[in-house]
């Protein structure tokens, strides 16, 4: 049996780990450099590799592929693959062939990381038998081959699903859909929301799905879907019959009807209504799983903010300076915006998406002071609000930290919510947020 694994980063090496380790001969291919942290992992374990080329007559003569999120559909080794009828899967397809763990999967444009974190905690905290993997820490796969997990609490992109097909999530859980990525979806936005929904074939009576009964896109398309699922909504607007909402500034859940659990919205740690809805999210899952509720109370309020989300950094001569670099939607930045009760330095900018700004127009005649624009193109920017609120133009962190500091005054808040990729001036958000740290520090 032979596979192959295209992209040696995270996922790809963790694959190719389990891949072995069922008996496979595997070769793994990446048409760019491999690091050297895994090209130390293959030749430890005898995995035969290839970098900065595809050999073809080898990647294809295999019966399967596992494709890296990070490869397109459409790069020519891939579309010769599919010619000749070679089944293209993911690495979380790869790797649940392997588990009889429930899994807890968690998707969305937004508030993925977090929400899948707060799941993770709570499950942790109640001492159960769990990993975390999909989108973040290690992969699935390396965990399948190494641990024995009871649980799996699973981060999925839309990339990742598009590439599932037999895998099941026991529990699904989709945030939020707004426009994303669209890039990758030949600017159809329909094939993305489609693509996020993948999260729920399989699914049966016995399987749950949890999703936010506030966004109407996600709404309309349960409508068209066929889900098979017992369907969990939450919801900030309006009271659900079973599932959870928030009423007078409490949560409420219920997932039949002699049980209820509440708790006070002010005792989150984290702030913002997207945290709201993140948290309810969290709850369910924790409750269909008979969690404990001072378990699940104490996690949601002792959660600090995973850094580069709405971070808190540092208050320097009364002006507060947070990190929100993971904002690279107009989504994130909305909730941001709303989150935040003082007047606004907004940092704003770098590699545009096609960005719809005019939901933003609102909050920031509101809030916001003055933007920063940060970015080799500030013109979107421009365009989008230079008739709202003064815009000055920056091309480094440094310009943008210090422009940002001089035109703040006392009580105000400088915020990093860029609503873009970082990559024209920053090797990624991390590298953005870390910056903007080290620049605020340096003032
Ligand atoms: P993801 O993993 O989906 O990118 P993160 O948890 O990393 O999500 O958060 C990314 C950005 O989105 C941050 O700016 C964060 O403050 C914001 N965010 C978090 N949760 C939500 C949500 N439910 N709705 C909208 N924005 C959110």
């Amino acid at each position: 049996m032979k596979i192959t694994i295209l992209g040696a980063g995270e996922s790809g090496v963790g694959a190719a780990i389990l891949a072995k380790e069922k008996g496979f001969s595997v070769f793994i291919s990446d048409f760019g450099k491999i690091k050297d942290n895994y090209k130390k992992i293959l030749e430890t374990n005898n995995i035969e590799y290839e970098e900065e080329k595809h050999t073809e007559e080898k990647i294809l003569s295999s019966k399967e592929i596992i494709k890296s999120p990070g490869i397109a559909c459409n790069v020519p080794i891939i579309k010769k693959a599919k010619a000749r009828n070679i089944k293209i899967i993911s690495e979380i397809e790869f790797a649940a062939r392997y588990t009889d763990a429930v899994k807890v999967c968690i998707t969305g444009s937004n508030g993925k990381t977090t929400t899948t974190l707060l799941i993770y905690e709570i499950f942790k905290n109640a001492g159960l038998n769990v990993g975390l993997a999909g989108n973040i820490g290690q992969s699935f796969a390396l965990q399948v081959a190494k641990n024995n997990f009871d649980y799996y609490i699973l981060e999925l992109s839309s990339f990742q699903l598009d590439n599932m097909y037999d895998f099941k999530a026991e529990v699904a859980i989709i945030l939020n859909i707004t426009p994303d990525h669209l890039d990758r979806y030949n600017n159809e936005f329909q094939q993305y929301v489609k693509s996020k929904f993948r999260i729920t074939q399989n699914q049966t009576k016995n399987d749950y799905l949890i999703y936010n009964q506030d966004d109407n896109i996600l709404i309309k398309q349960i409508g068209e879907a066929k889900i098979n699922s017992q369907k969990l909504p939450f919801s900030l607007e309006k009271e659900v019959e079973k599932g959870a909402f928030v009423k007078n500034d409490t949560i409420t859940i219920k997932i039949n009807s002699n049980t209820m659990q509440q708790l006070a919205t002010k005792e989150l740690n984290l702030l913002g209504q997207h945290n709201i809805q993140n948290s309810m999210a969290a709850y369910l899952p924790a409750e269909l799983y008979g969690i404990n509720k001072k378990i699940i109370r104490e996690t949601l309020t002792n959660f600090k903010s995973v850094e580069h989300r709405l971070e808190k950094h540092l208050t320097i001569r009364g002006i507060t300076f947070i990190n929100d670099s993971k904002a690279t939607n107009v989504n994130s930045v909305w909730y941001a915006l709303e989150s935040i009760k003082t007047d606004i330095v907004l940092i704003l900018g770098g590699k545009d998406k096609g960005n719809d700004y005019s939901i933003l127009d609102e909050l920031v005649s509101q809030k916001v002071k003055t933007i920063i624009a940060m970015g080799i193109d500030n013109s979107p920017i421009h365009k989008a609000f230079g008739d709202i609120v003064e815009i000055i133009d920056t091309k480094s962190m440094h310009d943008a930290v210090k422009s940002a500091y001089l035109l703040a005054d006392k009580g105000d808040t400088v915020l990093l919510s860029p609503a873009c990729a970082s990559f024209d001036l920053f090797k990624n958000y991390e590298d953005r947020g870390e910056q903007f740290k080290e620049e605020v520090r340096n003032l």
